[in-house]
Order: C-alpha cells, then structure tokens, then sequence
C-alpha cells in the first residue's frame, strides 16, 4: 500500500513513534527513524525493520528542540529515499508540576519538542509535498489537545497549539492533495506515560495504584489504556488513498475520555 513513498516519524525509538515506524514499513514504506537512547539498541531496530519488512530505515538523530537539525533530518531523508511523502510529527515530553514551580526550562523543552519542531518539520517538507502534489501529515497530538489536566502547563499548551498548527496547515495545503491531521490519544502505556507516575504521586500526594487507576485510568470510561498499534493503525489509515478527504481534523482515540 505505502511502496515507493517515504516516512519520516519524528520520536520514534520508542513507544507510538515505534509502532508507527514499523506499521508503516510493514506497508512498504522505506523510514525515517528519530529520537533518544541507546545508540547499540536503536541500530537493532533499525537493523530489524528493514530484515523484517524488506524496506530501507535510515536513523536521524535529529535534535527536535534545534530547527537546523529539523530541516537537515528532512533533506537528508530527500536526499537518500527522493522525497517525504509522510511525516508524522510524533516527539514529545512531559512535565507534571505545579505552575507557580513549574521549571522555565522545562516549560520551554515542552514547547520546543512538542509544538514548535512540527511547525519546523512541516515548513521544511511542504516544499516538496507540494512540487509532488501528494503528502500526508500527521501531527500526534493528544487528549489534552482540546481539554486540560492540572500540573500538565505545558503539555497543554503545547498540544493545544498543535491542534490550531493542524488546521491551518490543513487549509494552507488543500488543494495541494496534502492532508494534515492529528491523532488525540489518551493514555497509552509508554515510557512517558510510565515517567510521569513519581512527579503525579508527588503533585497529587498519591500512591503508584491511585495514580494508574484514580488519574489515569480514571480518565477513560473503557478502563482501560490505548495501545500504541491501535494508533497506528489509525496513523496507516490516515496515510491511505481513502483518506484523501480527511483533512484538519483532530481525532480522538481515547476510550471516551474526551466525551465526558
Ligand atoms: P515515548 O517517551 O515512548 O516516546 C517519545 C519519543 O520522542 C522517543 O522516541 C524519544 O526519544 C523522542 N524524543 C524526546 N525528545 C526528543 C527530542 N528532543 N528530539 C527527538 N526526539 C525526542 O512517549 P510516547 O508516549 O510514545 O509519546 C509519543 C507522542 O505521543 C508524544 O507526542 C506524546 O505527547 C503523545 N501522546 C502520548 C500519550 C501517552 O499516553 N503515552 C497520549 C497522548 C499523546
């Protein structure tokens, strides 16, 4: 379904940028891979999706917080596949604390990585998008994408940005065959879900149980957490021929948390 076109997914050593990756490949497209850790453990995956899927992956260590690094991760990806046909801006972090001590630094990492590196990822591939008159961009957004959690400043902000940055880039591109969507999920069971566990038991003077099942899980009605190949089944989707009209929508993949 995806032969011939090229994905680059930002943040995907791990978690739903991972499972993106490798959905995509399974579909033949070659992929970009990017984001932290450890360099032998990343090389295995990269290694192990193009064995698997009989597809090329290339690995950009790309900074999301550095605009330079942004642009050079796309035109390398140009450079060795011929075009970004999918970008999925998928990098994210969370902070859980209190906005009077709510640390300036890490205000601005949330911003940077979460919001600003799409509205750089997105201004450095449309170029080419539009010469080729096709491309698909996914924006990872999340529930906190249209309604707030306290102690998550940022977070919210941030993905609240990503929600307008996806409509307008939606419009911009319209009558270029570019889609630009954003997937909301809730909670899925990540490494940044998991990180964020000690700094809500300390905001909200709870233990590990309370928080997964009075916070966390509390949020869903189904009770239970998205898994990450569901969004990316929805991310496979949304880079489909069929999903030509789905264009400046923000959609919910959150068990009914957003319905409440
Ligand atoms: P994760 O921690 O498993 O993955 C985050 C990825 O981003 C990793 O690959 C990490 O290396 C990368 N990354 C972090 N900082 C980076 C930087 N400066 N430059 C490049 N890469 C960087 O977390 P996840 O849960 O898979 O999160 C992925 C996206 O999904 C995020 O945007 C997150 O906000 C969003 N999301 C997650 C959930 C959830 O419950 N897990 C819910 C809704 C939305």
């Amino acid at each position: 379904m995806l032969q011939g076109k090229t994905a680059v997914v930002t943040g995907s050593t791990s978690g739903i940028g991972l499972a993106i990756v490798r959905a995509y490949a399974e579909k033949g497209a070659n992929v970009v891979i990017n984001g932290f850790g450890n360099a032998d453990e990343i090389e295995y995956k990269r290694k192990g999706i193009e064995e698997e899927f009989a597809v090329k992956a290339l690995f950009s260590p790309a900074d999301m917080s550095a605009p330079a690094q942004i642009a050079q991760m796309i035109a390398e990806a140009e450079r060795a596949f011929g075009s970004v046909d999918i970008l999925v801006n998928n990098a994210g972090v969370q902070h859980v604390e209190p906005i009077e001590h709510f640390p300036i630094q890490k205000w601005d990492a949330i911003i940077a990585i979460n919001l600003s590196s799409a509205f750089h990822a997105i201004r450095a591939a449309a170029p080419g998008m539009k010469t080729r008159q096709w491309g698909r961009i996914i924006n990872t957004a999340s529930a906190h994408a249209t309604i707030a959690s306290p102690f998550k400043s940022a977070y919210v902000a941030a993905k609240h940005g990503v929600a307008g940055l996806t409509k307008t880039a939606a419009l911009e591109f319209a009558r270029d065959h570019i889609t630009v969507n954003a997937i909301a999920p809730g909670y899925v069971w990540t490494p940044l879900v998991e990180h964020q566990i000690p700094e809500t038991m300390a905001a909200r003077n709870m233990t590990r149980e309370q928080v997964i099942h009075d916070v966390l899980l509390e949020a869903q009605p189904t009770k239970e957490f998205v898994t990450s190949e569901q969004v990316a089944a929805l991310a496979v989707f949304l880079a489909s021929e069929d999903a030509q009209s789905i264009t400046g929508a923000i959609l919910a993949m959150d068990g009914g948390w957003t319905a409440h």
